[in-house]
């Protein structure tokens, strides 16, 4: 899956950068100083784009961070969040190493559009590039957001088509029905688990061979869903 590393210390402002990098497919690792950051960078190595908040309570500010995660490593991404009245920052933060910079308050279409771009030029897969994700017998586009099982359109809801693109995402992991929610309906949305189900239960009706005794979508026992093949 696509990793993004996520820096800010305002719990609301993250949350927002989290919810909307996982609707575009990202998987988030997120941390609240420069410290953890650096910590998350070396437990996963994976990581193709980190986002930086400029201005941190701690020691270590955005900059820094840039600067220390450059000194090792050039291959990754790097945009820093900046606010609208940090001018200066933008000049700065491009020289020391980063990549990108989205300036506060951004729309969810600006940031994932920054960090798709990013993605692709750091070399990540072809996924993004394609628009399409190809597990036979289905193929999903994620373009228009379609889904086709042996060529024959499948007719989904926009909610539907998120479950998909989760699944197809992650072939043969076991997804909890809160990870579910959280990814599809975001974390503040407080939605209940049982949507979870009605959902998976119509979704199994449209693309099931035999929606009594599915197949693609299987049930793992108190705790959620998985994508099988
Ligand atoms: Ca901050």
């Amino acid at each position: 899956m696509k990793k993004v590393l996520v820096l800010e210390d305002e719990a609301n402002i993250r949350s927002f950068v989290v919810i909307n990098l996982k609707r575009a497919g990202y998987e988030t690792i997120e941390a609240g100083t420069g410290e953890e950051a650096l910590a998350q960078l070396r437990r996963n190595p994976d990581i193709k784009v980190a986002l930086l908040d400029i201005m941190l309570p701690d020691d270590m500010d955005g900059f820094e961070v840039c600067r220390r995660i450059r000194a090792s490593d050039s291959k990754i991404g790097i945009i820093m969040l900046t606010a609208r009245t940090q001018e200066m920052d933008k000049v700065t933060g491009l020289m020391t190493g980063a990549d990108d910079y989205v300036t506060k308050p951004f729309s969810p279409a600006e940031l994932t559009a920054r960090v798709d771009a990013l993605y692709r030029r750091t070399g990540g897969d072809v996924e993004v590039d394609s628009g399409e994700i190809s597990q036979p017998p289905f193929l999903l586009n994620t373009r228009n957001r379609t889904l086709e099982k042996n060529g024959q359109r499948v007719k989904l809801t926009q909610v539907e088509y998120s479950i998909m693109k989760l699944f197809m995402d992650n072939p043969g992991k076991a997804l909890s029905r809160d990870e579910i929610l959280d990814t599809v309906w975001g974390r503040d949305s407080f939605g209940e688990l049982k949507t979870v189900d009605v959902n998976i239960r119509r979704l199994r009706i449209k693309i099931e061979d035999d929606p009594t005794n599915p197949t693609y979508i299987t049930t793992v026992w108190g705790y959620g869903y998985k994508w099988g093949f």
